[in-house]
């Protein structure tokens, strides 16, 4: 189990860097965020072990025995402990349980949603960085907001001051081609080019949270700045 981990921990290294060189990016610029949604506590463990440290989980439900067990908060970055990213559409009731104990919210795609965080930060004296995200490829079946409402709702989110945008997230359709999702990154980064120049107050959304194990060379190669690998990475179990 350990050898596997180590052997694709060093197999995506490597395909990062070279994506990076490919375009022309620096290492730095590109974090990693294990999804550790696949599988069970004691290979979340090990992930962390093995130097891990961002962890991403999309259902509260399924991850509050790992946070239990391996547990965070706000201030975890800068203490260099194990970092939470919620990636997954957050229920407005599951807020309390999660605001707090993860660090990172992907899934802000609605102001009632930022409505609730902030209720909660301020209750906690925290601020929480958040990714808005949108929905760029039209699908019926992704969350996210349409492209078009972005400006208004960047506008709208100043209101809630312990919510902090600071990029955009989005999920590409899976496609058995990597290469056909190159257009869907290639838009957000377009989105956030376009929202940093035209819109004042928006200058802390620099951040793209884009790529899955299926295409994050792609979504590097298109300005990623935070991949979110999980079977690639921490591998996939029956939990
Ligand atoms: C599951 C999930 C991932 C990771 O998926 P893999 O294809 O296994 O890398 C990334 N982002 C989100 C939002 C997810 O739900």
């Amino acid at each position: 189990m350990t050898t596997t981990l180590v052997n694709r921990i060093q197999l995506v290294e490597e395909r990062i860097k070279q994506a990076c060189e490919r375009s022309g990016r620096s290492r730095e610029e590109v974090k990693t965020i294990a999804v550790t949604k696949y599988v069970s506590i004691d290979a979340t463990k090990d992930a962390v072990e093995h130097g891990l440290l961002h962890l991403g989980e999309n259902r509260w439900q399924d991850a509050q025995a790992k946070w239990e067990e391996i547990s965070g908060n706000a201030q975890a970055e800068a203490a260099g402990q194990p970092v939470w990213h919620f990636v997954g559409s957050l229920q407005t009731n599951k807020v309390k349980d999660v605001i707090g104990k993860f660090t990172y919210m992907h899934s802000l795609d609605r102001l009632s949603l930022a409505e609730a965080i902030n209720k909660r930060a301020v209750q906690l004296g925290i601020v929480v960085p958040c990714f808005i995200q949108v929905n760029v490829s039209g699908e019926d079946s992704k969350h996210g907001i349409e492209p078009e409402q972005l400006y208004s709702f960047v506008e709208q989110l100043q209101q809630y001051e312990s919510v902090q945008p600071i990029g955009l997230m989005t999920m590409a359709p899976f496609e058995s081609e990597p290469e056909q999702t190159r257009s869907v990154f290639r838009a957000l980064r377009e989105l956030r080019d376009e929202l940093l120049q035209r819109s004042p107050g928006s200058g802390s959304i620099i951040h793209l949270s884009m790529g899955m194990s299926n295409d994050f060379e792609i979504a590097i190669e298109e300005g990623a700045t935070w991949i979110r690998l999980g079977t690639i990475l921490v591998g996939k179990e029956e939990v």
